[in-house]
């Protein structure tokens, strides 16, 4: 591949061909040595578990190039730690941090001339899949595993500038149950997403945000993003039985606390919404995507959050401190970076 081709700031979140992906694979209680292949096939019997019953697992960060030239990846460990707990609730083998973070640092290593450059506001998205590949065709959990660490280099999020965009909730769709899968990042509760998603963007609306699924009244999160509100110096996220574990979410709540401000995990009611200053979705793809406006369709009632149509003074604040430490324009005054050496 010519990379003096790549418009890295034009790329979008989509899959690019890279050199190496890197696999594990968990056979008789031992997992195999992170090694590297060309391939992008994987070769599978078709009664894995993976295929029939959701035997699935994921991640996904990210790595960047600093105007020093190193490349920092983003709460590593974090992540190593949240695809431990995915297997733990759908009873896959579990995976050691050692062996996460091995196959992650040699996919971005072997990958370096598609690490985008500093200034570009592209970056190398790294995508962890944990996957169950033993035939079984009763309701069981597999026998073996294959770990495959993936990268691609994706664009800016925001090509437009950092602009606030409306969100929508639609009572008729559940992401997750209360004491469902929620909680783990498993491709089920995207599949369960995607018709609700679809009408949002059909709609013009970014994302949906849902409610909790019991009682319809408290704020969830949104399909692949969480859910931040602020008002009165105080971040305030939701506290759910359902919601994902945002790791960009807890690194906001520790900037914030950073910065003097109170913040809050606790039940927010949807009438809430009316009372923020500001709002945002948080999650690794944008760090910050700020809500416009919330629209309960079914009900017809709306919620205006962003007045003048742009992001508010601490979201956008929240939002530089973070990618500056990705990019390593700042300190890493909370131990969150991996620096690939
Ligand atoms: C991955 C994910 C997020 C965002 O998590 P980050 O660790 O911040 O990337 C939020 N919600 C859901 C449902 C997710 O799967």
């Amino acid at each position: 591949m010519d990379m003096s081709t790549i418009d890295w700031a034009n790329l979008t979140f989509g899959y690019m061909k890279t050199d190496y992906n890197v696999r594990s694979y968990y056979k008789d209680g031992k997992w195999s040595t992170p090694q590297e292949t060309t391939s992008e096939e994987i070769t599978m019997h078709m009664a894995s578990t993976c295929l029939h019953y959701g035997q699935e697992a994921f991640e996904g960060l990210k790595a960047f190039r600093g105007k020093d030239g190193k490349v920092r990846i983003f709460r590593l460990h974090e992540n190593a730690i949240r695809m431990q707990s995915s297997s733990h609730g759908i009873l896959m083998a579990v995976l050691p941090v050692e062996i996460f973070k091995e196959a992650v640092i040699k996919a971005v290593k072997l990958n370096d001339r598609f690490i985008p450059p500093y200034g570009s506001g592209a970056s190398l998205y790294i995508r962890p899949l944990l996957i169950g590949i033993s035939p079984q065709v009763g309701v069981k959990p597999s026998k073996e595993y294959l770990f495959v660490v993936f990268v691609t280099p994706v664009g800016p999020y925001f090509k437009e500038g950092f602009k606030p965009t409306p969100v929508a909730i639609y009572r008729q769709y559940d992401r997750a149950a209360p004491l469902g899968t929620g909680t783990i990042k498993i491709g089920g509760n995207y599949a369960a997403s995607l018709v609700a998603g679809d009408m949002a963007h059909k709609a013009g609306y970014s994302a949906v945000l849902y409610l909790d699924a019991k009682e319809k009244k408290y704020l969830d999160e949104c399909g692949p993003a969480n859910f931040f509100g602020i008002k009165d110096n105080t971040y305030i996220t939701p506290k759910s039985t359902s919601i994902l574990p945002s790791i960009t979410n807890e690194s906001l709540m520790r900037l914030a606390e950073d910065m003097g401000m109170k913040v809050e995990r606790r039940q927010i009611l949807e009438e809430e919404l009316s009372t923020f200053e500001e709002a945002g979705q948080v999650g690794t793809a944008a760090v910050i995507s700020p809500i416009l406006r919330v629209d309960d369709v079914e009900e017809d009632k709306s919620y205006i959050i962003s007045k003048d149509g742009k992001a508010g003074p601490i979201s956008t604040k929240l939002y530089n401190k973070l990618k500056g430490i990705q990019l390593g324009d700042e300190p890493d005054t909370h131990g969150w970076i991996t620096i690939v050496e």
